[in-house]
């Protein structure tokens, strides 16, 4: 049976950068993804944070260029200010340092990176079971063989069969959505827009993010927890045909393709680690729960804990350290503001179920703080929506 130091499951972006810190530093690794293509289909709006938002929000992570320099051909539009608005008009705009990417591109790059930096790699092969001796089972189209390894990375995403084998929590809630790629737009390019729409789509907020050649992605995420995708449709077609601030620049454009998935919304797990005498897991990205929960935004946590990972690899591998300091350190580097992002939701989603009430306190807030929620930065005054939700 062959053996390697450290398996990673699932090829995403931070499975990929999982193997390239654990394989750069010379640990034989193995990341294995169930689908042939890397990165296809695209599951996301491909909104990231340029390197100058990154130190904004993340301001205890060590050296961020080493992630949040993305490669040319990757970014399609830079993007410098968010639109904020409801049913009828935009209430704001904030100025932000955001950009668009090619998500199969930029999933491909980190890909090549680990395999550049000495990973093995297997396409096509599902992890499916492990054993408390560290032996993993695959399957490779219909075939099934066994490796051994010390430590497990699980990089699954949202629905992780490596936390559910180890009997680690996972993400319990999650948010369905639904997301078509328009063609020949005529929406500004350097603007992203988030919309709370009551009258076309009650149930979620809208997203456009523009990317380049006149397209853009148009998304609904819902704040309910078992919504159909059929409602979704319908609500994501109404806000496209009728928004008075956009209806004109989206009018004519073309469905060039539709994706849909969840994103999971209750912030990073309880625990995120476990250990047998023989082997060791760890989970990262989505799979741990490592988004924000306030806008869905993922691949920022998942690349940092991909990097943490990969580095405490070697340091319970080779040093002896303990597994629980890859929670001492993600607690450390990303902590505080995935906390925060959950409190925000949990502050702003009572007040968000009542949309008149949301309109209102939309258009009445000071735009500065909602520019500190979006740097995931809790204002005083929004200890207060409780309250609000009676005033309004
Ligand atoms: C519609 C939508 C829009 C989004 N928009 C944004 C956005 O604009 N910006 C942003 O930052 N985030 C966004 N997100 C979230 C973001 O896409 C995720 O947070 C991110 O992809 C997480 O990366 P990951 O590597 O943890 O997991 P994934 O990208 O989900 O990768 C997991 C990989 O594991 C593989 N896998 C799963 N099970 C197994 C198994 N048993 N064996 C082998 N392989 C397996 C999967 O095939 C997959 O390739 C969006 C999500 C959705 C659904």
């Amino acid at each position: 049976m062959e053996e390697y130091d450290v398996v990673v499951v699932g090829a995403g972006p931070a499975g990929c950068t999982a193997a390239y810190y654990s394989s750069r530093q010379g640990l034989k690794t193995l990341l294995v993804e169930r689908k042939k293509r890397v990165g296809f289909p695209v599951q996301c709006g491909e909104l990231m944070p340029t390197l100058e938002l990154v130190k904004k929000i993340f301001k205890n992570l060590p050296n961020p260029e080493e992630l949040f320099i993305y490669p040319e051909n990757v970014v399609e539009q830079e993007i410098n200010e968010l639109a904020v608005g409801d049913s009828e008009k935009i209430h704001f705009t904030i100025e932000m340092s955001l950009c668009s990417i090619d998500r199969e591109k930029f999933d491909n790059y980190l890909f090549r990176k680990a395999k550049e930096s000495g990973a093995y790699t297997m396409t096509s092969t599902y992890f499916s079971d492990m054993k408390n001796d560290g032996t993993i089972l695959l399957k490779r189209r219909n075939e099934e063989f066994k490796v051994k390894t010390k430590l497990v990375i699980g990089a699954d995403g949202i629905f992780s069969t490596v936390a559910k084998k180890n009997n680690l929590s996972r993400n319990e809630k999650a948010y369905p959505t639904l997301q078509y790629t328009l063609q020949n737009t005529k929406l500004e390019d350097d603007r992203v827009y988030m919309f709370f729409d009551r009258m076309n789509s009650p149930d979620g907020f809208v997203w456009l993010i523009p990317k380049k050649s006149r397209r853009v992605n148009a998304g609904l995420g819902f704040p309910k927890y078992a919504a159909e995708l059929t409602k979704l449709k319908t609500q994501l077609d109404n806000f496209i045909s009728n928004h008075p601030a956009t209806k004109s620049s989206l009018e004519g454009a073309e469905v060039e393709k539709v994706t849909a998935g969840w994103v999971p919304v209750g912030g990073p797990l309880k625990k995120t680690w476990s250990e047998t005498k023989e082997v060791k897991v760890v989970l990262i990205g989505d799979a741990g729960g490592f988004v924000a929960a306030h806008n869905g935004a993922g691949v920022p946590g998942a690349l940092i804990t991909g990097k943490i990972a990969g580095e405490i690899a070697y340091l319970n591998i080779k040093e002896h350290k303990s597994i629980s300091l890859y929670e001492r350190k993600w607690r450390r580097e990303v902590g505080k503001p995935l906390f925060n992002s959950l409190k925000i939701l949990n502050m702003v989603l009572p007040l968000y179920q009542n949309k008149e009430k949301f309109e209102k306190l939309l258009s009445r807030v000071n735009k500065k703080l909602i520019e500190k929620a979006f740097y995931t930065e809790i204002p005083w005054q929004f200890h207060l929506f409780p309250l609000l939700k009676i005033i309004l």
